[in-house]
């Protein structure tokens, strides 16, 4: 049966899908539409602000939640909504996992997930990065470095095998002891996910460090397609032909050991370079075609928003981004159909061709207790950052997002107590925005949107759908 959102006229195959199920709301049947709509594309509005856009007085408004709260299909719709992916990706499993209350509840729990970030360099300068430029750990941090990130792998729970990965901050590749790291998580069951630029991912690498092999998942971060746009973006020569020599060699050595580490790219759009999608699917197509029984596994892409301030693109250039989006989306299918695509929350949408709101979040809308319950970064030093664009070395304002430092004697769970019981508050200040990523946005989004409704007197309903 087709979906009564996706029906030539979705009004009135809401009308007759009320009918049968539930038959005392069909009268409610517009402003059902009207509801679902609204959620399915901004998904941080308050229930107060609905319900005035609405025009309907508590009594309707608690009756119409109501309805949502028995018919699935209504929840269904705004979740297949332009902004669904803020609900699906992220709102509601940090929901249905409780972590959403463990934030407002102000809990001393381990942070639900938490990234290490073990490098101490990077042998690219790429010009998004607010890495700043010449700063990076001692080599001399290494030893007593490696030896904190082994005692967080040990202090984690394992009831969660995802509840840690590693990324950056800087390179973690750089770290030779990253490896005996990897293995010692997967020994206790975790399944981690390393993000890399790859360009250190050689036969010699993986030879002197053969617990990679252990990892989940690979995700290298693609800066181009050839060596011109990966000096433009990362201002390292020759750097593309490396990195492509590095996945391909990885692919056969994977197929050849029969390890089932997936691999993945992504890849971020950059103004007007959308025309080259068919390009990137071509190359993925190549990369795939050096393993057939394990072809490239998944694509995270995503579209750079910075430098506009509203986060909104010209009709034009999205109207060209929606044509070059459905060209990939074509090359994939007929070159490497079992390529996992994750379009994120901003593309999702210019596919569907509807404009959803894109969250942006400014320093008087961030929260100053932030989210340690959510999760944290933790680097070299045993620093334990609250946002995840924080962890780097020399960071101007980035040290006051620094929860406290793991070291011996005081391990993850101390710091989080103590930042907890300290009810420790960050006064935003301009620019502190850039240290939020796009999660750490739409938490931050959510968590004001719950707090304004139960203000609101909205409790039981807070937040719509969860
Ligand atoms: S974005 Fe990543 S690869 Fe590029 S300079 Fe920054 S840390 Fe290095």
């Amino acid at each position: 049966m087709t979906a009564f959102w996706t029906a030539p006229d979705p009004r009135a195959a809401l009308r007759e899908l009320l009918s049968t199920a539930y038959p005392r709301a069909v009268a409610d049947a517009d402003l059902l539409l009207s509801l679902t709509r609204k959620y399915g594309t901004s998904p941080f509005t308050t229930l107060e602000t609905a319900r005035r856009e609405l025009a309907v007085d508590r009594v309707v408004f608690e009756r119409l939640l109501d309805t949502f709260d028995q018919v699935p299909e209504l929840r269904a719709a705004v979740v297949a909504g332009p902004a669904g992916k803020y609900w699906s990706n992220t709102v509601l499993p940090l929901e249905s996992k409780g972590i959403i209350d463990n934030i407002l509840e102000r809990r001393t729990v381990t942070p639900h997930i938490v990234a290490l970030y073990p490098g101490p360099t990077c042998m690219f300068r790429c010009h998004f990065c607010v890495r700043v430029t010449g700063a990076r750990y001692e080599n001399s941090s290494l030893e007593a470095g490696n030896a904190m990130f082994a005692s967080v792998i040990d202090e984690i729970p394992n009831d969660n095998p995802y509840a840690m990965y590693v990324s950056g901050g800087l390179e973690p590749l750089t770290n030779p002891g990253l490896g005996g790291l990897i293995a010692r998580a997967a020994g206790r069951g975790f399944k981690m996910v390393l993000y890399t630029n790859a360009f250190a991912l050689t036969s010699q690498t993986l030879e002197r460090q053969p617990g990679l092999w252990d990892l989940h998942a690979i995700r290298t971060s693609m800066y181009g397609l050839n060596d011109e746009e990966y000096e433009e973006t990362t201002g390292k020569r020759k750097a593309f032909g490396r990195v492509k020599a590095n996945l391909l060699n990885f692919q056969k050595l994977r197929a050849a050991r029969e390890r089932p580490v997936r691999l993945g790219l992504s890849y971020i759009i950059l103004p007007g370079r959308a025309s080259r999608l068919t390009r990137l699917a071509d190359f993925i197509a190549e990369l795939s075609d050096a393993a057939p029984d394990q072809p490239i596994d998944f694509l995270n892409l995503r579209e750079d928003y910075s430098g506009r301030p509203d986060g909104k693109l010209p009709p034009g250039e999205r109207a060209e981004l929606q044509d070059a989006l459905n060209a990939f989306a074509e090359r994939v299918a007929s070159r490497i159909p079992s390529l996992n695509v994750d379009y994120g929350y901003a593309l999702h949408s210019i596919r569907s061709g509807t404009e959803a709101e894109l969250i942006r979040i400014k320093p008087s809308t961030m929260r100053p207790g932030a989210h340690i319950q959510a999760g944290v970064q933790v680097d070299l030093l045993g620093d334990v950052y609250l946002y995840r664009e924080a962890g780097f070395p020399g960071l101007k304002g980035a040290e006051r997002y620094i929860a406290g430092r793991i070291e011996p004697g005081t391990t993850l769970a101390d710091v989080v107590a103590k930042f907890v019981a300290d009810d420790r508050r960050i006064e935003p200040r301009d620019g502190d925005e850039y240290f939020l990523d796009g999660f750490d946005q739409a938490l931050t989004a959510r968590l004001n949107q719950l707090e304004t409704d139960m203000a609101d007197g909205w409790h039981t309903s807070r937040g719509f759908l969860r």
